[in-house]
This record gives C-alpha cells, structure tokens and sequence, in this order.
C-alpha cells in the first residue's frame, strides 16, 4: 500500500506541533521542532494567514492521519465505519484508529514509533493469537493477544527494543515486556488518547 515516504519532521513543522513520528529524538533537543517552529517550505516563516472554519477541519484531519500515518481513502473508511456504531463519532474514529495492529504494537512498547510498528509488522515479526500477522491496519480486538515471534524476540532490532522497554502501556493495554508481548484488556477511552486532536472538526470537515 502506498504511503508517504518524505521526511517526517517536515510533518510535524507542517501542522506546528509535535507529532512525536520518530522515537527517541522527539524527545530530545535534536527535535527540529524545538529549533524551528515554523512551516516548511520558502515562505514558513511568514505570518500565518487566519485560518478559515475548513482550514482548520483540514489541518486536524491531517493531524490524525499524520499520526497514525494512514491515507486519505483509509481514514474515509474507517469514518464510515464510527459512524455506524454507536456513540460519538469523533471518538468512535480514534478508537478505531487505536485498534490497529500497528498502533498496538508501538503503544505497547515493542516499537519506537508507529513508523517503526508498521515496518515490524509487514516484515512478519508478530503474531495475534498465536498467528503470524504481517497486516499493519488489521483492527484488533479485546481479549486479543499480541506477541513477537520467538524467532525475533532474539533479533538486535528487538534486542534494542528489550533493554529500552519501560515496561509499562497504556491501561487499555498490559504488557509483558521480558516475553515482548501483550494484551487489549479493554477498548481505550477518549482519555486514554493523549493525542491533542479536536475530533469534531474531522466530523464537521467529512459530515459536509
Ligand atoms: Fe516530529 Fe519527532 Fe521530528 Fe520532532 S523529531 S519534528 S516530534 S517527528
């Protein structure tokens, strides 16, 4: 499946803040955002023109496919989907968001950044339930159990991943970071998504 490829930093200069899509250096002083707020590109430093209602609905849809690094037929797919169940639509799409095993994967640790989740993933290195599954956008469910295939547990890759582990996850998840793997204990709540997104513009921006 075909996804974007530039550099990430640029991202997260695009939507000014942090998007946190390259591991350890978001959190250190190397982070171009630290240094260089403002968007890329001849004309980033110039005053930012006042954003228009659909401006804004715009760059927050972005956002959230940025993070998640998904495409824009994906995330049409996956807001058709919140909004046939029940509850806040805005909400139902970050859930699903959170489901993928991608996301599961970095959110419990096993990964540095979804970037990095998706890559471990396609290469085959994780099983649910017992099954090897290479799909970065499969959407997992409770009760599912995550795992890195004892053939890679021993790789350096995920060598390096061990002795980084902090050895905790996100409630919704628990982990068992000696034996790389885990479990969705419960769906995550809108609290549980400590992302800075205003999801009703995303519905407001599809719902036109
Ligand atoms: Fe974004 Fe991380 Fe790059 Fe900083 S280091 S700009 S948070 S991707």
């Amino acid at each position: 499946m075909a996804r974007y490829t530039g550099p990430v930093c640029r991202l997260c200069r695009r939507e000014g803040q942090k998007l946190y899509l390259k591991g350890d250096k978001c959190y250190l002083d190397k982070c171009p955002i630290s240094r260089r707020n403002y968007a890329p590109g001849q004309h980033g430093q110039g005053r930012r023109a006042k954003m228009s209602n659909y401006g804004m609905q715009l760059r927050e849809k972005q956002k959230v496919r940025r993070h998640y690094g998904i495409l824009e037929g994906q995330m049409r797919k996956y807001y058709a989907m919140a909004e046939k169940m029940q509850g806040i639509t805005g909400e139902n799409l970050l859930k699903i968001l959170e489901m993928r095993l991608d996301n599961v994967v970095y959110r419990l640790g096993l990964a540095e950044s979804r970037a990095e989740a998706r890559q471990l993933v396609t290469h085959g290195h994780f099983k649910v339930n017992g099954k090897k599954v290479d799909i970065p956008s499969y959407l997992t469910l409770v009760g599912d159990n995550i795992e890195v295939k004892e053939k890679s547990i021993s790789s350096p890759k995920f060598k390096e991943i061990a002795e980084k582990h902090q050895g905790n996850a996100k409630q919704w998840l628990s982990v068992n970071a000696e034996k790389m793997q885990g479990s969705i204990v419960s769906e995550p709540t809108r609290e549980d998504i400590d992302l800075p997104i205003e999801e009703h513009l995303i519905v407001e921006l599809y719902s036109k």
